[in-house]
C-alpha cells in the first residue's frame, strides 16, 4: 500500500476531545473555498500539530532547517481560523494549530528555534510525548490562567517553530523561561486559545492542567451550541 495518500490524526486528540463530553469530527484538506461550509453546524474547532508552516504565507523566505511543509493544509486552515473567528466559534489550537492561527491573523513565526533562539531551552527534546520538559509562566487574568487554574506549569514540548510577532487580534498570555511564546489568546467575544505544547498527550497524567484546558473548552463549545439553539439535548 506504499504511496496510498491517508488521512491521520493522531488519536489522542479525540480522545482528549470525547473524555472532554466533545463529539469530534476529523475535517480532510480541501480547498480553501469550502472552510466556512465545512464549519457549518460544528460547535467548535480544535486545530491540531504537524508540518511547519509555509513561510511564503507571512512573506518570509525559507530558512534552510525549515522542515517538510503542506501548503494545501496550510491554506485550508488559515481559511477554517478566519471562518471560525467571523462565526464565533470556540478555537483551540494546538502547537501547530497556534501557529497557523497566527499566522491567518497576520502574524509571523520563528521558523528554525535551535537556530533563531540558540540560547534557549531544547523546545523537542527526544523522549515520550508525555514528558513535561520546561516550565511556562502564565500571565494571570488570562483565559488561559482561569483554563489552566495554575500560574506557573511544566508541559512537554515538541516543536520546531513558535510564534513570532504575534497577530494584532492575539496577545501574548504565556511564555517559558527563554522567552519563546507558548500560548496566545483573543480577548473579544471569541472564545479561541492557542498553546505551543501538546495537552492531549498529558491527560492522564496526575496534574491536572492539561485536562482542565479540555474541560474548558468543551465548556466554551457547550455555551455556543445553547447559544445557537441548534441542539435540542447537548
Ligand atoms: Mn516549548
Amino acid at each position: 500500500m506504499a504511496g496510498v495518500m491517508r488521512l491521520r490524526a493522531n488519536v489522542a486528540y479525540t480522545d482528549a476531545l470525547v473524555q472532554a463530553g466533545l463529539r469530534p469530527y476529523v475535517l480532510p484538506v480541501l480547498p480553501p473555498e469550502q472552510a466556512d461550509a465545512m464549519l457549518e453546524g460544528m460547535d467548535g474547532l480544535l486545530l491540531t500539530g504537524g508540518e511547519d508552516v509555509d513561510p511564503a504565507l507571512y512573506g518570509a523566505t525559507a530558512h534552510s532547517r525549515l522542515g517538510p511543509v503542506h501548503r494545501a493544509r496550510d491554506e485550508f486552515e488559515c481559511a477554517l481560523v478566519l471562518a471560525a473567528q467571523r462565526r464565533r466559534l470556540p478555537t483551540f489550537a494546538i502547537c501547530r494549530g497556534l501557529q497557523i492561527a497566527n499566522v491567518a491573523l497576520g502574524g509571523t513565526l520563528v521558523q528554525d528555534l535551535p537556530s533563531e533562539r540558540p540560547s534557549g531551552l531544547n523546545h523537542d527534546p527526544d523522549g515520550a510525548r508525555a514528558a513535561r520538559s520546561h516550565t511556562v509562566s502564565i500571565d494571570a487574568g488570562s483565559r488561559l490562567a482561569a483554563a489552566s487554574g495554575a500560574g506557573s506549569i511544566s508541559v512537554n514540548s515538541l516543536h520546531h517553530q513558535a510564534v513570532d510577532r504575534p497577530a494584532a487580534a492575539l496577545h501574548v498570555t504565556a511564555r517559558s523561561n527563554d522567552g519563546v511564546v507558548e500560548g496566545a489568546e483573543t480577548r473579544d467575544d471569541w472564545w479561541m486559545l492557542g498553546i505551543q505544547w501538546h495537552p492531549e498527550e498529558l491527560t492522564a497524567t496526575p496534574e491536572s492542567w492539561d485536562r482542565a484546558l479540555f474541560t474548558a473548552f468543551g465548556q466554551a463549545v457547550r455555551e455556543r451550541r445553547r447559544g445557537s439553539g441548534a441542539v435540542a439535548n447537548p
